[in-house]
């Protein structure tokens, strides 16, 4: 603390990323990466890009907003990107987010939204998951002005088909609908298609997860034109250019690069299955997940026990030391023979 801080500072809460060990050889199922390298292509375009590091990049990002356009059947004027979606976020949050009525989001989801809520003022009410951890779209009846899900949800991996939401925002058609869909090519099903028919939904995804691209910093929102003004006008009052020419190149490379994103995620998706049913046969409660990611619980063992256990023994898992989620572990789902390994030290430790 410091007389020179602005008075929010004071305030804010930080968010706390999960750990990335300095030590080699730690199984590391803490922060949903994927397991495998990005597409091939991508290197070799951020190679083929550093000859035009001398120059600015394009604070439109056009190629690539056309290239997630292509993808995704929509225009390229409802497509914005962003330094990863935490920043696609955060614009949110001050672009669209701030009002009288205040933002709904569940109890348990992402933790960065209270965070962002505080950054930017935004008043917010968590509206409690049911007790089976699902989100139920009727609890949303409730004066607001925004509902935020993410779907599947973090760190519960549970989702909601696509007809559900296209009911939240059938239901809510005077408040604007975010879903974040982080995790949604893991098996889950998008609401991108209903953007051509609804004003008031805006998505958001990451090339992190499922493109294995965490450290390329790519997020994007797709919605109609007027949403995407909106953040455009947040990000040219913030940063011109927060996407650099690498990583530009490298996200277009690997959207373009559909072999390797159809391969990769089977095999997480495959693994993933496997996981929980060995998770399941230890005695573990695991939800019903389509994440790359699954969040269990022992019967018979503290949630922050086990996973201290298992870092002692090079293996980092994600553990919340909040109600009613104390006593779950979000593992990462990374190859088999992580979740081998795994496995075998859980078998020890329950
Ligand atoms: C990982 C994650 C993000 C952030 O992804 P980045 O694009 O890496 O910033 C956003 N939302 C949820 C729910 C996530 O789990």
């Amino acid at each position: 603390m410091s007389r020179f801080w602005s008075p929010v500072v004071r305030s804010l809460s930080p968010y706390v990323p999960g750990e990335q060990p300095k030590q080699d050889g730690i199984i590391k199922l803490n922060t949903n990466e994927n397991p495998y390298p990005p597409s091939p292509h991508v290197l070799t375009a951020i190679n083929a890009a550093t000859d035009r590091l001398r120059l600015y990049p394009d604070p439109r990002a056009s190629a690539l907003r056309e290239t997630i356009a292509a993808h995704h059947n929509v225009a390229a004027e409802e497509v914005f990107v962003g330094n990863g979606s935490d920043e696609v976020l955060a614009h949110t949050f001050q672009a669209l987010l701030k009002h009288d009525a205040p933002l709904l989001f569940p109890d348990i989801t992402y933790s960065f939204y209270p965070v962002y809520c505080r950054l930017y003022g935004v008043s917010h009410e968590e509206v409690p998951l049911d007790a089976a951890m699902r989100v139920q779209i009727t609890d949303y009846r409730r004066p607001c002005s925004t509902i935020l899900l993410s779907n599947p949800n973090a760190p519960t991996g549970i989702s909601l088909p696509r007809k559900t939401i296209e009911a939240l925002v059938t239901e809510h058609p005077d408040q604007l609908v975010v879903i974040d869909e982080a995790y949604v090519d893991f098996g889950a099903e998008s609401a991108v298609p209903l953007i051509a028919r609804y004003g008031n939904l805006l998505v958001i995804q990451t090339l992190s997860k499922s493109r294995a691209l965490a450290g390329l910093r790519v997020g994007f929102a797709i919605g109609q034109r007027p949403l995407i003004e909106a953040l455009e006008r947040v990000k040219d009052s913030f940063n011109s250019y927060p996407l650099d020419c690498l990583a530009i190149a490298g996200a277009v490379a690997s959207i373009k690069d559909d072999a390797w994103f159809h391969d990769t995620r089977q095999r997480v998706i495959a693994t993933r299955e496997a996981l929980v049913r060995a998770l399941s046969e230890l005695g573990f409660e695991v939800l019903p997940s389509l994440a790359n990611f699954v969040f269990a619980r022992h019967p018979n063992c503290r949630g922050a026990e086990l996973a201290a256990g298992l870092r002692q023994r090079g293996v980092l898992v994600r553990h919340f030391q909040k109600p009613r989620i104390d006593d779950f572990l979000r593992i990462t789902v990374g190859t088999d023979d992580q979740c081998g390994r795994l496995i075998a030290l859980l078998r020890d430790l329950v």
